[in-house]
């Protein structure tokens, strides 16, 4: 039986502190309305990982619910492509006001969901609104492409909507990966329907709530809760047109394959394995402060977290910055706690397993002091690992965690090399004072987004997003243009007016 309901499934959340906060059900979002899934009776926990304790129950849909979901955007598309673009892009504008005006709101959400500390939530939320901000610049950057070809003929090329397209986005940022994708997918003209990750599903809630509130007509924006069996519908049906995907490298690869068999264009990021590397010349202190802030920010769990610090030469006196720095971090105050207990234990058995491989602990997070741990979180604190060889685990596989691998190399090119053994392909970053090395490296590393004295090189819009080799699938980037190219399609349009006497290939 469909429960169909207008009533705000969350009204405005209050919370203002860490302290533990009960949330409404999060349901399926569907032609402006609030629904419940249509036959599967599946609900699970959503966990707040600071307390691992429930805060809300998630009801998790099916392909029918992914029917209804495209039968509406479909119907609302129709009318909402054919909007000028100046006025999609105004929901935008109103958007953007609303995002400004609720942050405090939003990024306590997102605390809470996440685990993040609200600094960090904080920090997600604003880039979310860049990201509206650069929806709201796109009927600018959509003018202008037309020419006179020939005499008295005339090109012109116009971006078109796709119609129903659909994006599928990962635990770890709740409202900001969902507005990489949904400005220019929805100034485009399209309608959406998004599948968040159902460890996380409240703060795209609140999301579909400023969006009608900023005027977006319903169906335009629809949401539909679950897992696997959701992100499977929307890769077969026949109506969405474009799939957007963000998470691990295994299911990118796998929703990549499904959604392109099927003739839709797909854009699927996966994970990572960032390696940094540092050189005698570079600055102790500001390498210090940025490896740092790039291994432990978000609890590690961030596809653009440095992961492996390729030490060159000798750099003990940066290494030691490092750990200085890394062991005034309270866990709990300055860092969160990581998504599960399940990714608590996977992440100590990989530092149990690189210390019997032989690593050395340098810092152990597994028993983190100092602590502001509250007793039932997920906590794992800053952890720095030395002398990892490439045979373990640590040095190549994601551990998405706060965990820093230290690889020591000889020369410059030996850390390349090790750079660019690895599959993945997403950020990769040099510290160095020296702008011999930084162009050398910058020449040679296999990575999508590279970073000089930067630990965390996320570009800005409206440089877009996106990664190498298997960190991602599909062609372009996630955000900036790229995105706006892969949400539309381009109409070629030759015209001749004027009949004239002069005659060429083209007449
Ligand atoms: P995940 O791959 O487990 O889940 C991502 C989404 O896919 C979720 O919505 C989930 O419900 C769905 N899903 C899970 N298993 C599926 C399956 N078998 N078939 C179809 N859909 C499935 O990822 P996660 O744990 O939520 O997020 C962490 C991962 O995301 C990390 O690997 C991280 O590096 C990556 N990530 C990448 C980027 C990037 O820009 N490259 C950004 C953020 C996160």
């Amino acid at each position: 039986m469909t429960v169909v309901s207008s009533t705000p499934a969350i009204g405005p959340f209050s919370a203002t502190s860490n302290d533990f906060t009960a949330y409404a059900t999060a349901r399926h979002w569907i032609g402006g309305a609030w629904r419940d899934p249509l036959s599967s009776k599946t609900e699970l926990d959503v966990v707040n990982p600071r307390y691992g304790k429930t805060i809300a129950q998630v009801r998790i849909g099916g392909a029918d619910d992914v029917a209804a979901a495209v039968k509406s955007g479909a119907a609302a598309a129709r009318e909402w492509g054919h909007w000028p673009i100046r006025d999609r892009a105004h929901v935008m504008y109103r958007l953007r006001e609303l995002m400004v005006r609720n942050l405090e709101e939003l990024s306590w959400l997102v605390s809470h969901e996440n685990g993040k500390i609200y600094g960090e939530a904080k920090a997600e939320v604003e880039k979310g609104i860049e990201c509206v901000e650069f929806g709201c610049s796109l009927p600018n950057l959509a003018a202008g492409n037309q020419l006179e070809v020939s005499r008295g003929v005339s090109c012109e090329l116009a971006y078109t909507p796709l119609g129903v397209v659909a994006g599928v986005t990962p635990f770890n940022f709740p409202i900001m990966v969902p507005l990489w994708m949904l400005p220019q997918a929805l100034v485009g003209g399209n309608a959406f329907v998004l599948k968040p990750s159902e460890r996380v599903p409240l703060s795209t809630l609140r999301l579909a709530e400023l969006l009608a509130e900023a005027g977006l007509p319903a169906g335009v924006f629809n949401i539909v809760q679950g897992g696997r069996d959701v992100v499977e519908a929307l890769c077969d049906h026949p109506e969405v047109k474009a799939l957007g995907f963000v998470g691990s490298t295994r299911v990118a690869k796998a929703v990549y394959a499904r959604a392109s068999v099927q003739g839709k264009r797909a854009l699927c990021l996966g994970g990572a394995k960032n390696h940094l590397i540092v050189v005698p010349d570079a600055d102790p202190e500001l390498t210090a402060e940025n490896v740092v802030a790039s291994f432990t920010g978000c609890a590690g769990q961030r596809c653009m977290a440095a992961s492996v610090l390729l030490a060159v030469g000798d750099v003990d006196h940066i290494l030691d910055a490092v750990r200085v720095r890394a062991a005034k971090i309270t866990t709990g105050r300055d860092l969160g706690p990581v998504t599960t207990q399940a990714a608590r234990d996977r992440i100590a058995n990989y530092i149990d397993g690189a210390e019997q491989m032989g690593a050395r602990i340098v810092l152990d997070g597994r028993a983190p002091n100092p602590s502001a741990a509250v007793p039932g979180g997920y906590w794992i604190g800053p952890t720095i690992l030395d002398g990892v060889t490439g045979d373990m685990p640590v040095a190549h596989e994601e551990i998405f965690g706060p965990v820093l691998s230290v690889r020591r190399v000889p020369t410059l090119d030996k850390a390349i090399e090790i750079e660019n053994s690895s599959p993945y392909g997403n950020a990769s970053c040099i510290y160095t004072s020296s702008g011999d090395i930084a162009r050398r490296v910058l020449a040679s590393v296999e990575a999508g987004m590279c970073g000089v004295n930067i630990g965390v090189p996320v570009p800005r819009e409206p440089f877009g997003f996106g990664g190498w080799n298997d960190s991602a699938f599909g062609h372009g980037n996630m955000t900036g243009w790229d995105g706006y190219r892969f949400w539309t399609r381009q109409r070629k349009i030759t015209s001749k007016w004027a009949l004239q006497r002069d005659q060429n290939w083209m007449s």
